[in-house]
């Protein structure tokens, strides 16, 4: 790690300057907080992102394979989408009224993502906070249900841990200036536990589950065969709303994890990639879930809602919502991601057996997971065990200054449909000089 870390200020002058400037006037030196949570010594500064790669301030262009957690999943800077932001650039940002294309918009929501009737909001967390909102007002529950180890953004209410002894919600630890009394209205649930699942639903007091179809947030853990459709039947049976968010699991295949699968959710989330990397979240529901919240909005007083926020479905987010949706939402661009994917994941467990390291590599579509333990995990109990952060963080490091970008925090791999086999073929060699260096 010492070595690699004279490498990189070596080798990032401009990124370093840059990183003392910036200190002077942003909070530890960065405009978001986490931006510092990467294994560098200095922050790395970009300068542009296209495709699959990203040219940092010093020039070193690297193979992109964290595409901004899943940002960037179609690639940066997609030119539909470019275009269509340009375009709609000249003619309005925002206005608190539809653009003309929203109809068609809601359309192609449906067409590709299979239920019928939709709202917007600006990111994943605030789709989250929202969906939970209305599905606390549509049950008149207060309890809401989520995996342990699970990951849905800064909403209050999932910010929770399971306690391994007693099966009790604990709030995360880090979680700063909480008021909210999280224990009182979080229920946690281990993964793949269908027994656990009843227990928590039994009473009647969950209004939903928000769930990733598999937990991608730590570690990946996919679903066990035939547990979606156990667990769907039980939230059906005990009235419980099921809220899948595939945020991540867009990755999947076209539609996502419940598209290709053949589950309909109550509620289906995505945000990140939906319009290509431009701020935007939707959410979609059944015609009954849409009448329940229509019918509960009906009732309630003029005023505000709690629901929404005023750049929401702005004209420029339309744009590029409708643009991803008509060009990167297809077979062809997932087939592309796919094809890297395939190579990728090959490749790993290749070096793997050949280095004779008892590893994992967990695969969802065009997303993997490196893993640090002998088989794919069932819970995050499981993932808990294997953590190995110091190993992680030097291959984070390493791969960084030979050119290759990973996902921070943990083992995550993704392609893009401009991942080429020159990028997967850079991230292998990489990853093999790391295991020959490892002790
Ligand atoms: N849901 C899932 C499954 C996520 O992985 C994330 C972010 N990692 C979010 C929601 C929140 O997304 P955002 O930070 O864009 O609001």
């Amino acid at each position: 790690m010492d070595a690699e870390r004279q490498r990189f200020l070596a080798r990032h002058p401009r990124s370093c300057a840059l990183a003392q400037q910036a200190a002077g006037h942003f909070l530890f030196g960065v405009p978001l907080h986490w931006m510092r949570d990467w294994p560098t010594p200095a922050t790395l500064f970009v300068r542009a992102a296209r495709g699959a790669e990203l040219t940092c301030a010093d020039g070193h262009v690297l193979a992109d394979f964290c595409l901004g957690d899943t940002g960037a999943m179609f690639g940066h800077s997609p030119p539909a989408v470019a275009q269509a932001l340009a375009e709609q650039a000249a003619r309005g940002l925002t206005s608190m009224l539809p653009d003309e294309r929203a109809a068609e918009v809601g359309a192609l929501l449906a067409q590709r993502f299979g239920l019928p009737c939709w709202q917007l909001a600006m990111t994943a967390s605030d789709a989250n906070r929202f969906v939970l909102r209305w599905a606390r007002a549509a049950t008149g529950r207060p309890q809401v249900l989520v995996f342990d180890g699970c990951y849905h953004g800064a909403v209050d209410d999932t910010l929770v841990d399971r306690d391994p002894a007693t099966g009790a919600t604990l709030r995360r630890p880090s979680v700063l200036g909480a008021v909210h009394d999280h224990p009182a209205f979080t229920r946690v649930a281990p993964f793949n536990d269908l027994a656990a699942l009843e227990r928590a639903l039994v009473d009647r007091q969950v209004a939903a589950l928000l769930a990733e179809p598999a937990l991608t947030n730590f570690g990946l853990v996919p679903p066990q065969d035939g547990f979606w459709a156990e667990a769907q039947a039980l939230c059906r049976r005990h009235g419980t709303l099921l809220v899948l968010d595939e945020t991540h699991t867009l990755s999947s295949g076209v539609g996502g994890w419940a598209r290709t699968h053949g589950v309909t959710p109550d509620v289906w989330v995505a945000g990140k990639a939906v319009a290509g990397g431009v701020p935007c979240a939707v959410y979609g529901f059944t015609e009954e879930v849409a009448q329940r919240l229509r019918a509960v909005k009906e009732a309630a007083p003029e005023g505000h809602s709690g629901i929404g926020t005023t750049l929401t479905a702005n004209a420029l987010a339309l744009a590029a919502l409708h643009a991803a949706l008509t060009h990167l939402h297809t077979e062809a661009t997932y087939a592309a991601m796919q094809q890297a994917a395939d190579a990728l994941q090959a490749g790993l467990e290749a070096a793997l057996r050949r280095r004779g390291r008892p590893w994992t590599v967990t695969r969802l579509g065009a997303r993997m997971e490196l893993q640090f333990m002998p088989t794919t995990p069932r819970n995050a109990d499981d993932v808990r065990r294997h953590l190995q952060p110091r190993l992680e963080q030097s291959l984070h490091l390493f791969m960084l200054n030979r050119g290759v970008l990973l996902t921070p925090f943990h083992g995550m791999l993704l392609c893009s449909p401009a991942t080429s086999a020159a990028h997967v073929e850079r991230l292998l060699q990489a990853f093999d000089d790391w295991l020959a260096a490892l002790v």
